[in-house]
């Protein structure tokens, strides 16, 4: 693989830049892999990478049904951010934080990491109560977090309306090491360097069916049959966010996942007039402002159980609103483009990563609203879990069998409306 540097870029000048390689190959299939990754968004992409880097494990392939990214991967709002409030949420987010912190220089491309710092906003008592605690939680998991009051935060983000027309700003949780990264790039740099290593990604080629061989227990995988022609593998890893539920009946089980629409949109592009990200979680609604200087903005997921990837426009008129009361300037920009995604919820808004009843088959899915700031964290631990065949230190808490044994890791507060 070319490296891309700056002396890359002048170099190829001189050709045109007829010179660069393919990112990465479109190859045929082979008939067998030893590890099969089912979706190639940012998850399974990164888990892919890891199993390559970490493991040595090459002859892996990543099948997705459409493009590379274009999944809940290419439709988020990018938030970043460690602050979750149990410590084995606290573990994954936070190494996954402290990973993108050099991810441009690990996979050689540029991956517009901006720690420029998340501001979740108290507005009610009870909010502030909970921040309080959750600040006080992450200070022990060592995590950088601080509950700031409302002179903090009007510092912080001047265009704030503190005394708010329904519900001022009563303070907020500041994490100034959160912040945004470009999330196609997150996608593309995994998807370059994992092929780097030997990693096949197959686009266009769906998976349609889950073969298994009877055993004692629940079954063994044996492959997977796409539109591409079946393939046979050793493990199979089912990495597919809201479509988490189909491919679980496909190879046999059932998840603890609904999967609900969530959307986002953007305004037109003004001058630079918010520098951090804001969440307003009681209100419902967040914004950052992108490079190009548009306001990102997200809200909640709908009430009903859907695979549309649109959302619904009562939706878009809440968090509009909510934005408007907390951030006036806001009120008279335009709105350019709106979009949606379909997340994977479990009961406790706490992912599920490890092993499930077919020999061979892992899952990492049900990271709901909130799955993009986990991804290298998330690949790290799914690796390492696929490569030894039992969950690691990072992902056991997260195993499919927490719902049968009722060890929730209840993550509602952390995952409300704040991505
Ligand atoms: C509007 C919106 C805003 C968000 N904002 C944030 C945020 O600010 N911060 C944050 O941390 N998280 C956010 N999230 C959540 C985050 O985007 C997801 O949790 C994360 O991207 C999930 O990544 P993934 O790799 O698991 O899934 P995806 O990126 O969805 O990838 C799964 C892939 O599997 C493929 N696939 C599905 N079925 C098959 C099949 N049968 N065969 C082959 N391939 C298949 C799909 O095509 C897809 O490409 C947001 C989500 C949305 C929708």
């Amino acid at each position: 693989m070319k490296r891309y540097s700056a002396f890359a870029v002048v170099k190829e000048a001189f050709s045109y830049h007829q010179g660069w390689e393919r990112a990465w190959r479109s190859p045929e299939p082979k008939s067998h892999y030893d590890v099969i990754i089912i979706g190639a968004g940012g998850h399974g992409l990164a888990t892919a990478y890891y199993l390559a880097k970490n493991h040595g494990l090459t002859n892996v392939a990543v099948l997705e049904k459409s493009w590379l990214g274009g999944g809940n991967t290419g439709r988020n709002t990018s938030i970043i951010r460690s602050n979750y409030l149990q410590p084995a949420s606290a573990a994954i987010y936070e190494l996954s934080r402290s990973l993108y912190e050099d991810l441009s220089q690990k996979l050689n491309f540029n991956i517009m990491f901006s720690p420029r710092g998340v501001l979740m906003l108290c507005q009610t008592e009870h909010e502030l109560r909970a921040m309080k605690r959750t600040s006080h939680a992450n200070r022990l998991a060592g995590i950088d977090t601080e509950l700031v009051g409302p002179a903090r935060v009007a510092k912080l983000c001047p265009i704030i309306n503190i005394d708010g027309p329904r519900y001022p700003v009563l303070g907020g949780l500041w994490q100034p090491r959160g912040g945004t990264a470009r999330h196609d790039a997150i996608a593309w740099g995994y998807a370059r360097a994992a092929c780097a290593m030997g990693v096949d990604i197959l686009q266009q080629c769906e998976v349609t069916g889950i073969d298994r061989e009877a055993t004692d227990s629940g079954g063994r995988v044996k492959g997977v049959q796409t539109t591409r022609g079946a393939i046979t593998c050793s493990k199979l890893a089912i990495i597919v966010a809201g479509n988490s539920g189909v491919l679980a009946e496909m190879a046999g089980f059932r998840l603890p996942i609904e999967s609900l629409p969530l959307q986002a949109l953007v305004s037109e592009p003004i001058k630079p007039c918010l520098d951090i990200v804001v969440m307003a979680n009681t209100v419902h609604g967040y914004m950052s402002q992108s490079d190009k200087g548009e306001m990102v903005i997200g809200g909640g997921s709908d009430g009903y159980n859907a695979y549309t990837q649109r959302g619904s426009f009562h939706h878009v008129e809440e968090t509009v609103r909510a934005l408007c009361e907390t951030f006036p300037i806001i009120s008279r920009l335009k709105m350019l483009r709106q979009w949606g995604g379909t997340v994977d919820m479990t009961g406790d808004r706490s992912p599920i990563i490890g092993k499930t009843p077919v020999e061979g088959i892992f899952i990492n899915g049900g990271w709901g609203t909130g799955g993009f700031k986990s991804i290298p964290g998330s690949g790290w631990a799914m690796a390492a879990t696929v490569a030894k065949g039992e969950p690691d230190e990072l992902a056991g808490p997260f195993g499919l069998d927490r719902f049968t044994e009722g060890r929730m890791i209840d993550e509602s507060v952390a995952a409300a409306v704040a991505h």
